[in-house]
């Protein structure tokens, strides 16, 4: 298929395949009509394809490209799209091509940089993949023990490693639990502080959950706490959360819930179809009112229950009963369509859903993005008080040191 595309098609002025004295054999490139450049690899892999006007944008010279800030410095206003290639050289040195432009501009690009960013299906789902973001593993309720992972407070605080694993653990599972960690109050911030920097809320820095005469938030009281995620009111919605156990209730409840709501949303898209569509396109009115010490809020957001990313990926979640509001701004016959798939998809939810409690020490960290969580009634006694100190941290920052800490194992290997 390769060779009928791209027969005769070739070029005007090109390829130069040479030979040096050192008998090194140079990398070789054609142009099409179409103003594609094609580079044969030397190992004889799958030739990689650029478009001219992607080579121009990218030339690397330092006069288009500020590699201390690595900030394109070319092309600000207008992008050069009628650049033509007057000539493709393999260089000498580092296993490059030289462009030679007919605007009398030169750029050179290496083998390695040009494979890194080959357009080849394979090369975009590998970027995709292991630099953008991990590949969620989804999980329905049997498998909730083989996808369950703990580390030890000490571990995550004190290794690189283990901090990575415990990431990529909320990236991939959407869940995790951390063991042993101190009895007090700076816990979920140290480890907000090991990520990057805790996200702010109107509830605060850190929050603590515990019973309270007069409750601002519906999580501030001993009633069971539906299936929910935390936010759905806001654009910015904050993305894992971050729970530590200082007191456990002693009474039968207390326990987590928790679904995977990524799984839901898939099982809903394979069992029925039209009613995943609704969840998908129908708009969501989800708002907070209220005040939290001297701070009033008036909060709206609308979405769908089920968000999608560009690429179709599952991307967000919004369920929570509490806080979605009595306006309901859609025409009036998507209505109780909406309401006939939200009530299939919570009953999924529930039939998936985990319990499990947590004890003194534990933290348990979820995607807030993904995981639905609730907690069953509890009594509190005057000698034990349920106590739980939480924060948030966004998804921005977290993805940021799964990059960083992996591009510096990748460098000491
Ligand atoms: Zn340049």
């Amino acid at each position: 298929m390769f060779a009928s595309q791209f027969k005769i098609n070739f070029l005007r002025n090109l390829p130069i395949s040479r030979y040096y004295p050192t008998y090194k054999r140079l990398l070789s490139a054609s142009l099409t009509e179409g103003n594609v450049v094609v580079v044969q690899q030397p190992n004889g892999g799958e030739p990689l394809q650029f478009p001219s006007v992607w080579l121009r944008d990218n030339c690397q010279c330092s006069e288009c490209f500020h590699d201390n800030t690595k900030s394109r410095q070319a092309n600000w206003k207008r992008i050069n799209v009628e650049s033509r290639i007057r000539s493709i050289n393999g260089s000498h040195e580092n296993n490059a091509l030289t462009i030679d432009w007919q605007d009398d501009h030169k750029s050179t690009f290496t083998l390695a940089w040009l494979q890194d960013r080959d357009f080849a299906p394979a090369n975009r789902k590998r970027y995709i993949e292991e630099v953008y973001k991990p590949t969620y593993q989804l999980w329905a309720k049997s498998e909730f023990q083989n996808v369950l992972r703990t580390f030890e407070f000490k571990d995550v605080m004190t290794q690189d490693k283990v901090l990575l694993e415990w990431l990529e653990s909320l990236a991939i599972q959407g869940f995790s639990i951390i063991k042993n960690s101190p009895h007090n109050v700076t816990v979920v911030r140290q480890l907000a502080d090991r990520i990057g920097y805790i996200k702010r809320t109107t509830y605060g820095e850190e929050f603590e959950v515990k019973s309270k005469d007069n409750a601002r938030n519906y999580a501030y009281m001993m009633t069971p706490l539906p299936l929910h995620t935390d936010m759905p009111y806001y654009e910015y919605k904050a993305g894992i959360n971050i729970l530590h156990c200082l007191v456990q209730s002693q009474s039968q409840g207390g326990s987590n819930l928790m679904a995977d709501g990524f799984y839901i949303a898939e099982k809903l898209r394979k069992e029925f179809p039209k009613l995943f569509e609704i969840l998908v396109k129908t708009p969501v009115d989800w708002y907070d009112i209220g005040k939290d010490g001297d701070m009033s809020f008036h909060n709206i957001w609308r979405a769908p229950t089920i968000c999608l990313d560009v690429d179709g990926r599952y991307h967000r979640i919004n369920e929570n009963s509490t806080k979605r509001d009595s306006h309901f701004t859609v025409p009036l016959k998507q209505v109780a369509p909406w309401y006939e798939a939200y009530d299939k998809f919570v009953e999924l939810a529930y039939a998936e859903a985990v319990d499990f409690k947590t004890a003194p020490g534990d933290v348990f960290v979820f995607n807030n993005l993904r995981m639905l969580h609730g907690r069953t009634a509890y009594e509190d006694s005057p000698a034990n008080k349920r106590h739980l100190i939480g924060a948030y941290v966004d998804w921005d920052i977290i993805y940021s040191k799964i990059r960083i800490i992996r591009s510096k194992n990748a460098i000491n290997c």
